[in-house]
């Protein structure tokens, strides 16, 4: 029996099979090759597996009224034009390179040689190129990009995994998560406790753990492989245990989130995807705090139509009735991004071009979003929040663009409503303006994440800085009482849609600052309403 200790970020006891996730290669690196006539057989038939794959794709988001599908076709036909093919074959015969390098080149140069041009056709077949080398590249290695596909329960092993990795695992397939990079505020560890399973994180995860049995202790941090057979008795026994007092909170999933002393709060749920709005609702989500609506950008090789994204946005609205759902606008960039979106590097992504600067940098893109957010708001009862908010400008920025959305949307006979618009407050700045802020909108909700972050100015993600890494930090909880204050004064109501939200022990705490909603991941609804309705607030001024 091996024995190893992590960060536990979800709690619970998982016991079941590794399945060890492994990295993708570093593709496209050249090597001399000696028999082109060979490494020309091996592209031949990359390109017939790809064709297969693509027609499959096809298909099935044509079936699906997904818009995707135009983008499967074209590059169906650019696999089986010659233009392409005969750009790579004559570098790998002529320079006698292997063909994943001749690939990457032929793909880059085109896209150095289109870059300056708009046209959107031109970018169209640019995205067309790279995902088409991205596919035969995977191919020719040997790695199928359907490798996340898994068969039955596992616990997963990785080094370290992207959002967009995560996003695209069979979220029932999964008992429990291991991985050795990585931070309990990262976005992957969020998404990660949206699957409430047992989660560790900083354990020294190795290839050989493959197919081997498990136990992870998310109360203790721990975790065990080849477990002997007297503790593994013990922990199937705590497990067992474990339902019990998971009954226990289901049956106060349709309880009112309401203090002993009789005050109401909201308490909502955040998610990513469609996958999430099902757990929120077998939590008993009283509505949608937080919809983060970039994981729909991510995992995928261009951007979602507007269509796509309205037919989320009201499938979601639709399901959720007359309960709230607030949608918070794309906050891609720092550790969610695409190659598709072009991101230029930069040396400090987290304070670099994300959230809000993202889209006011690119407006159409936006406003493809915010149309499809406000022709869905006609479906249920919709709201909208802004991300990495810093100045009273942006939101008029902001709002001059939702009034032109507003306009197109009339001249198309399209109904909306007019929703709630509401800020994330997640920077210093927008704390230190939360009065003249609130002033704009309808609410703030603060992002304790972020906001975390750039007050302490330690970055979430930093692993060595988790023993400093403080959410309780007294000016944390200053700036949320801050906020709250504000917004009530100005007639605003203000929540907290941070992973702070979920913390137990500051409940009361933030129920006694007058919080109107806190928003929290659907596995952690029941323990907070637990907490609620055990809290007495007494006499507080309840005034807004
Ligand atoms: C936050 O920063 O607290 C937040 C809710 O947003 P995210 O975690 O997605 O950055
Ligand atoms: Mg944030």
């Amino acid at each position: 029996m091996e024995i190893y200790e992590g960060l536990a970020i979800s709690q619970g006891i998982a016991i079941g099979k590794i399945r060890y996730h492994q990295m993708p290669e570093q593709l496209g690196y050249p090597h001399a090759i000696s028999n082109v006539k060979q490494e020309l057989a091996r592209y031949q038939n990359a390109k017939e597996q790809a064709v297969e794959q693509l027609n499959d794709l096809y298909e099935k988001a044509a079936a699906g009224g997904d818009g995707q599908a135009v983008s499967y076709k074209r590059q169906i036909g650019l696999l089986e034009g010659t233009s392409f093919s005969r750009a790579v074959e004559s570098m790998v015969s002529t320079e006698k390179v292997n063909v994943s390098y001749a690939l990457v080149t032929t793909r880059d140069g085109l896209a150095d040689t289109f870059s300056a041009l708009e046209d959107t056709v031109v970018t169209d077949q640019i995205d067309d190129v790279r995902q088409v080398t991205e596919r035969l590249t995977y191919i020719l290695d040997g790695l199928s990009r359907e490798r996340y596909i898994l068969e039955d329960p596992v616990i997963i092993a990785a080094e370290k995994m992207s959002p967009s990795e995560v996003m695209e695992l069979d979220k029932s397939k999964i008992l429990g998560f291991l991985t050795q990079s990585g931070s309990a505020l990262s976005h992957t560890s969020i998404l990660v406790k949206a699957m409430d399973v047992p989660s560790l994180i900083h354990v020294p995860v190795q290839a050989q753990w493959e197919g081997r049995l498990c136990i992870i202790d998310g109360y203790a941090g721990k975790m065990y492989i080849d477990p002997d057979a007297a503790l593994l008795m013990d922990y199937k026994k705590w497990q067992q245990d474990e339902q019990k007092e998971q009954e226990y909170l289901r049956s106060l999933k349709d309880e009112e989130d309401v203090t002993l002393d009789g005050h109401q709060v909201c308490l909502y749920a955040n998610i990513s995807d469609l996958e999430d709005l099902d757990s929120a609702l077998e939590n008993g989500a009283g509505g949608i705090g937080l919809l983060r609506s970039e994981f729909q950008y991510l995992g995928r090789e261009n951007y979602p139509s507007e269509r796509e994204l309205f037919q989320t946005y009201k499938k979601v609205a639709q399901t959720m009735g007359e309960k709230r759902v607030i949608i918070r606008t794309l906050d891609i960039g720092s550790e969610k991004k695409e190659d598709y979106m072009r991101l230029a590097e930069e040396s400090n992504p987290a304070m670099g071009n994300r959230g809000i600067r993202f889209c006011l940098e690119r407006k159409e893109m936006f406003k493809e979003q915010l149309r499809a957010i406000y022709h869905a708001s006609a479906y249920g009862n919709l709201a909208v929040m802004y991300p990495m908010i810093t100045s009273v400008d942006e939101v008029r920025e902001i709002q001059e663009m939702v009034r032109e959305v507003k306009k197109d949307l009339r001249a198309r006979k399209i109904p909306y409503q007019d929703i709630q618009q509401g800020i994330v407050v997640e920077t210093p700045a927008a704390v230190m303006m939360a009065r003249e802020l609130a002033r704009e909108v309808d609410f703030l909700s603060v992002g304790t994440n972020d906001l975390t972050q750039y007050t302490l100015a330690m970055d979430r993600q930093n692993p060595h800085l988790k023993d400093r890494y403080r959410q309780h930090h007294p000016a944390i909880l200053k700036m949320i009482y801050k906020v709250i204050q504000e917004s009530h004064q100005e007639g605003r109501w203000a929540g907290i849609c941070g992973e702070l939200a979920a913390d137990t022990v500051l409940t009361g705490e933030f129920l006694r600052m007058g919080v109107d909603m806190l928003s929290v991941v659907p596995s952690c609804i029941l323990p907070v309403r637990k907490e609620i309705r055990e809290t007495v607030i007494h006499d507080q001024d309840k005034s807004r």
